[in-house]
């Protein structure tokens, strides 16, 4: 089975402690579909400008992406530029340029129309919604979102999660859209009349699912040396959508190994700048790190 995912496709700048990169290759569809391309087929929706170098389209080449639904259009790629300090969890946000995605209008080619498994990554949740309205009868939909929408877009957000099955979030953006302190209560509160799933992202504190009365913590893989987080949120989706679609499988269960795949990805990314680590990969990685994962949470009961 394949996944359909829209998204930004972007130019980053990024400083952390540890160093900083200009103008690099990012965007949540980009991390997104390259994550998920090692689990399942991948078609992708997004603009660029006239600006974007081939280079960067043939990542998304390398890793099968279909980019058939990626417009190129007179004008300038979105950019986002940011800052971690030694609090790695939180990206602070110092320049959006949304650029050509200002007046974007997303059509979807015919053949992205039959998509069965849909992601709907960070953008402004108007262009979300347009797409989830052209796809005919999607089995499965999640969206993530961030700061940015819940402060300029609550009511867009508010129907979008109506409509989907997942909703993946940050902790600190779970509670601003709540306006709970509690992530119990917040998680409550986005699930009213919302997404059956939520999924909680903390950093490096790992991920929480509520899943009707039920939740599933994960916790992320404790690595030594972080270098950049950016996109590890939508590298996280990547995983998890990608084994979902692959495997057809939302039970519970199927969900917990789903979730697992996703940090397993995670963090790969957060080792390099941009996609450096993500863009080669390969499964006998993954499944190692997957299977230490499973040694990490492990435990007798009574
Ligand atoms: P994350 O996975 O949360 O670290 O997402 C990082 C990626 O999100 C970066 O590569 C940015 O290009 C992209 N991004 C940042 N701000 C926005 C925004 N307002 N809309 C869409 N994408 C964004």
């Amino acid at each position: 089975m394949s996944i359909l995912v829209v998204g930004s496709v972007a130019f980053d700048s990024v400083e952390t402690p540890f160093g900083k990169a200009d103008d690099v290759l990012g965007g949540s569809a980009t991390y997104f579909s390259t994550s998920a391309s090692y689990f399942t087929d991948v078609s992708l929706v997004a603009v660029v400008g006239e600006d974007f170098p081939d280079e960067h389209v043939a990542v998304l080449e390398e890793r099968g992406v279909d980019l058939e639904g990626l417009t190129r259009v007179p004008g300038e790629t979105f950019r986002w530029k940011g800052r971690y300090d030694f609090d790695l969890n939180q990206a602070h946000t110092l320049e959006t340029h949304l650029n050509v995605f200002s007046d974007f209008n997303p059509v979807l080619p015919e053949s992205y129309r039959d998509a069965e498994f849909l992601f709907l990554a960070n953008i402004d949740p108007e262009l979300q919604l347009k797409v989830l309205e052209q796809v005919k009868n999607p089995k499965f939909i999640a969206c993530d979102t961030m700061n940015f929408w819940i402060e300029s877009k609550p009511e867009v957000l508010g129907e979008l999660f109506k409509k989907v099955d997942l909703v993946v979030i940050n902790e600190g953006e779970a509670r601003e859209f709540a306006g709970e302190a509690s992530l119990v209560k917040a998680a409550a509160k986005i699930m009213d009349g919302g997404p059956r799933i939520l999924i909680v992202k903390r950093g490096e504190y790992g991920a929480l699912m509520f899943n009707g009365p039920s939740i599933f913590s994960a916790p992320a893989y404790p690595l030594e040396d972080i270098f950049d987080p950016t996109g590890a949120g939508d590298t996280f989706a990547g995983g998890l959508m990608g084994y979902i679609a692959n495997t057809g499988d939302i039970t519970e269960e199927g969900l917990r190994q789903a979730i697992i795949f996703g940090s397993t990805m995670a963090s790969f990314n957060v080792e390099a700048f941009s996609l450096d680590r993500l863009k080669s990969l390969t499964r006998q990685e993954i499944n190692a790190r997957f299977g230490e994962f499973k040694r990490l949470t492990h435990f007798e009961s009574l």
